[in-house]
């Protein structure tokens, strides 16, 4: 059995531990950056009904930032691009809204990164560790007790990103059972495998259970718990910080790719800009050509623009990075299987959206390189676009779903030691 994981270590991996040790690079307040940025802020709370910022937006400054500010100049480094990109600055409004935006202030560009947003990502990079980890002892006593596999080659961070939907166990199921129920339901079906199964069995369900609430938890934009840290085989800070780094980029091509010329952001300067950024990045840029100046095409132009940035080795694990954060913003709606022209399609479409999932095959269908372009790369699409089909938000409250996660995130610790009985040592269940 072959397992994938691109994010389990390599040169990426080295150049962001290298990067921790760099010196702490202090964050310059720009007040022009911050000012005009409120603008969005109190707009974006208004359509969403939540609270506006005060009128002096100050700046996120989490321990996620700081080391951002210390691994992105290092990666920039590392494209032909730097001297255009590496001067894009990145501000990070402390406003509860999630948003990532490309805009220009006074005629220079500027990318943000709201709190809200990092929050999001926070959440996803803990989860897929916590996941990870689950899946990881699940595989390794797969792989023991020679259980026969349906696959010789597994993604790991993927196999909980699944479109099985286990009986009785959805998100809307779950949050109207208490604890205990929520207990026997997730682990007391293990009683029908053979004791030396039940671990790996259940958390496989705890890990794709803790992907659904998460996925439910973004596309909503509410609260949800901290998963707490664990070893894992993905480094959960290394993982946000190439999820951020992604967001970053993404918009920092729209402002390269010329999106802005259209639409609200149009100033004079700021297409100038962007038409001198434009000629820098033509061997980058007339990839998608075919697709440009059509709405649908910016999100995956964007996307793609971010990760072909850099060749291998440092692509795959942005791209593996870039595929998971994409995948945590499904929506309901599936793509459908005709991706291709579905994408087509859109593209006749000023206003129309891709969904991730189809951001998903795109940016993979065009960048994978390796085993990605073969089972691998499949499982990897397959698990996008199969997160799009499961999701239930009817009938949960946004205060149920929060205490549902928090209940199966109790469930889930004790699961990340790597002796666990999941219904205690006799087998029975805790809740009968
Ligand atoms: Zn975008």
């Amino acid at each position: 059995m072959y397992v994938h994981n691109p994010l389990g270590g390599g040169a990426l991996f080295d150049l962001h531990t290298a990067s921790l040790d760099r010196e702490a690079i202090a964050p310059v307040r720009d007040e022009a950056a911050l000012r005009r940025y409120r603008t969005h802020a109190v707009r974006l709370t208004k359509v969403r009904g939540l609270r506006v910022p005060p009128a002096l937006l100050g700046e996120d400054d989490r321990d996620l930032v700081a080391r951002f500010r210390r691994f992105y100049p290092a990666l920039v480094e590392r494209t032909a691009l730097r001297h255009w990109i590496g001067r894009v600055p990145v501000v990070f409004p402390a406003a509860g809204v999630s948003d990532a935006r490309a805009d220009s202030v006074d005629g220079r560009p500027v990318t943000y990164v709201s709190s809200g947003k990092l929050d999001a990502i926070e959440l996803v990079a803990r989860t897929v560790a916590l996941c990870t980890r689950l899946n990881e002892l699940a595989v390794d006593d797969f792989i023991r007790l020679d259980e026969p596999s349906t696959t010789d080659e597994i993604a790991l961070s993927w196999l909980n990103v699944t479109g099985d939907v286990f009986p009785g166990a959805t998100v809307p199921e779950l949050s109207r059972l208490d604890g205990p129920g929520v207990r026997e339901t997730l682990l007391g079906w293990v009683r029908t495998a053979s004791p030396d199964l039940r671990p790996a069995y259940a958390r496989m369900v705890l890990s794709r259970c803790l992907t659904q609430l998460t996925l439910n938890t973004i596309r909503r934009g509410g609260e949800a718990p901290d998963p707490p840290a664990t070893t894992s085989p993905i480094d959960a800070g290394y993982l946000a910080v190439l999820m951020l780094t992604f967001v970053v980029l993404h918009e920092i091509a729209h402002l390269v790719l010329g999106h802005n010329e259209i639409g609200f952001r149009g100033s004079p300067d700021e297409i100038a800009q962007a038409e001198t950024l434009r000629t820098a990045v033509e061997p980058v840029a007339e990839e998608f050509a075919d697709l440009l100046g059509r709405g649908a095409s910016f999100e995956p132009a964007a996307d793609h623009f971010a990760v072909a940035l850099f060749d291998e080795p440092l692509r795959e694990p942005l791209l593996e990075a870039a595929s998971l954060w994409c995948t945590a913003h499904v929506r309901a709606h599936a793509a459908g299987r005709e991706q291709v022209a579905d994408l087509l399609r859109l593209s006749e479409l000023p206003d129309g959206h891709p969904s991730f999932a189809l951001r998903v095959r795109y940016l993979n269908g065009r960048l994978a390189t390796g085993v990605r372009t073969g089972e691998i790369g499949w499982a990897i699409v397959s698990a996008a676009e199969a997160a799009a089909t499961e999701l239930e938000l009817a009938d949960v409250r946004p205060d149920q779903e929060a205490e549902l996660f928090r209940t199966v995130l109790e469930l889930a610790t004790p699961a990340l030691a790597p002796r666990w009985t999941p219904l205690g040592e006799d087998g029975a269940s805790a809740a009968s």
